[in-house]
């Protein structure tokens, strides 16, 4: 069970071997079973999940399926607002908060019939890359539970690569989907700025944040994102372009496929057995046909510093509606209204939420607005300069996703820059609004590492037939860490 994916589940529901009701019981027993090792979900909605599946049986006794996905378990990160179930964003702010509207990307998928198992654990609010900053504890990587998944999809991540569903949901505001399916060896997918919808996704960083995809496959990635992706009128910077079948041209040849590698990516950080890993995967699309030439990226060295400006700025904005009063966590007992704002704030965020409210509000006030704010923007601009010229002369950039494999829990988490640094490679594509995938492209010292595909904005199709091509010579996505006998023991 753990290495079945959408598409097998989809033919199997559809060949009658099985029913949504059995996929379900499974994928809920599974998370009984692996819950106190993994930590991957914060809420199970185990009834809505046992009612939607039925209700998918009958669609589909009935010979009505929504979709072909029609009754296939799927789980949700926990920053998309789900309709009286629980949505905590990871944080102690949202306890007790039960959202009275979907998120469209919740209503997108609802509606092709997949079946939500559960919430998601992930960092609060997305802030990290290693999920340990969630109020809800760590989550274990499957393939070493002493090891971290990434984040801030982390619960995401991990709940694919164990096999609890095929396929999860998560977002990407600076490499939070990307970083985790690399050191978690499955496929992630961040569409290009404003094609998922952002209504009802917990803002983060507004001007970055995206909503994508956790599977173990391209092809998968490519299933669900044909329903999760399209215009919606509630979202005002969602992109207003025509609905596209991105399943429908996985399998076109590669001949001709323009790769570009930029040299920005090999950089000290770099583990030398992911650059090894990366080179072999480089030679197995040119043995598919593409042609690979190298390309400059000037500025990407710039975009770690831009983005901890750009993201806490306006994460310092955003996270201001949770006062106790409008939203979130209130304090007991307070003597007045600043009492009751300073409590409720300083008890209901973490560590890492404050040091971000805290930065942001520095670089936008009004002394320093200038020198770090307005700067950030420029730099912004010279980055996405950069890949709109290297667009010019390749049709994708390959590189890594994350500079090493999956770190130790706790290694990491007393040194935000070090921390901050794991996302090197993936901020750029956020920063220019690109879409980027990572796949897993091979092991280092037994752990899984992915390689990332970069592709100019809206060619989200282009870079799925690029990582099917590279799936149908390669085994390294249909790898599964033992975690069920890990479990068991
Ligand atoms: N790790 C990055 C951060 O902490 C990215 C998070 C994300 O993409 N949500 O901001």
């Amino acid at each position: 069970m753990q290495t079945v994916d959408l598409a097998s589940q989809a033919e199997q529901l559809a060949a009658g071997e099985t029913t949504s009701v059995d996929l379900t019981e499974r994928s809920l027993a599974a998370i009984d079973a692996l819950q106190p090792t993994l930590n991957a979900f914060i809420t199970v909605d185990r009834d809505g999940a046992l009612t939607a599946a039925a209700a998918a049986d009958q669609r589909r006794a009935a010979g009505q399926p929504l979709s072909s996905l029609d009754g296939v378990p799927i789980a949700h990160k926990d920053i998309f607002c789900t309709a009286g179930v629980k949505t905590t964003c990871g944080s102690r702010m949202l306890e007790s908060f039960v959202p009275p509207y979907n998120a469209t990307v919740v209503e997108r998928l609802a509606a092709a019939g997949l079946v939500m198992v559960g919430k998601t654990n992930m960092d609060e609010f997305a802030m990290g890359s290693s999920n340990e900053t969630s109020f809800y504890g760590n989550v274990g990587n499957p393939w070493d539970t002493t090891r971290s998944p990434g984040g801030s999809s982390g619960g995401s991540a991990a709940a694919v690569a164990a096999g609890i569903v095929a396929g999860a949901t998560g977002t990407d505001t600076g490499g939070s989907i990307r970083q985790p399916a690399a050191l978690c060896g499955i496929t992630g997918f961040k569409p290009t700025y404003g094609r998922a919808s952002r209504y009802g996704m917990i803002a983060f960083a507004s001007s970055l944040d995206q909503a994508g995809t956790l599977t173990r496959t391209a092809k998968d990635a490519a299933l669900l994102l044909d329903h999760l992706c399209g215009f919606d009128p509630k979202d005002s910077t969602s992109l207003d372009v025509a609905a596209e079948s991105f399943s429908a041209t996985l399998d076109k040849p590669l001949t001709g496929l323009r790769i570009g590698v930029a040299e920005a990516f090999y950089d000290d950080g770099l583990a030398p057995g992911c650059r090894d890993a990366l080179e072999q995967a480089l030679d197995q699309y040119r043995s598919l046909g593409a042609s690979v030439a190298s390309v400059e990226l000037p500025h990407l060295y710039l975009s770690v510093p831009t983005y901890y400006v750009v993201a806490p700025a306006e994460c310092s904005s955003n996270l201001s509606r949770f006062d106790g009063i409008r939203f979130g966590h209130r304090a007991d007992d307070c003597n007045d209204l600043t009492e009751l704002y300073t409590r409720s704030r300083s008890e209901g965020f973490g560590d890492e939420v404050k040091r971000r409210i805290m930065t942001g509000t520095y670089v936008l006030s009004s002394g320093y607005y200038d020198a770090y704010y307005l700067k950030a923007q420029r730099a912004r601009q010279l980055i996405s300069g950069d890949f709109a010229a290297a667009f010019e002369q390749v049709d994708l950039i390959a590189g890594p996703t994350a500079p090493t494999p999956a770190f130790g829990l706790g290694d990491k988490v007393d040194d935000p820059v070090t921390m901050y640094l794991n996302d090197i490679y993936t901020i750029g594509a956020n920063l220019a609004g690109l879409p980027a995938m990572s796949l897993p492209m091979g092991t280092v010292d037994g752990l899984p590492v992915g390689m990332q595909l970069i592709g100019p904005a809206l060619s989200e199709a282009r870079l799925l037939n690029a990582a099917h091509g590279y799936q149908s010579v390669t085994e390294w996505h249909r790898a599964t860490p033992n975690v069920f006998s890990g479990a068991e023991s």
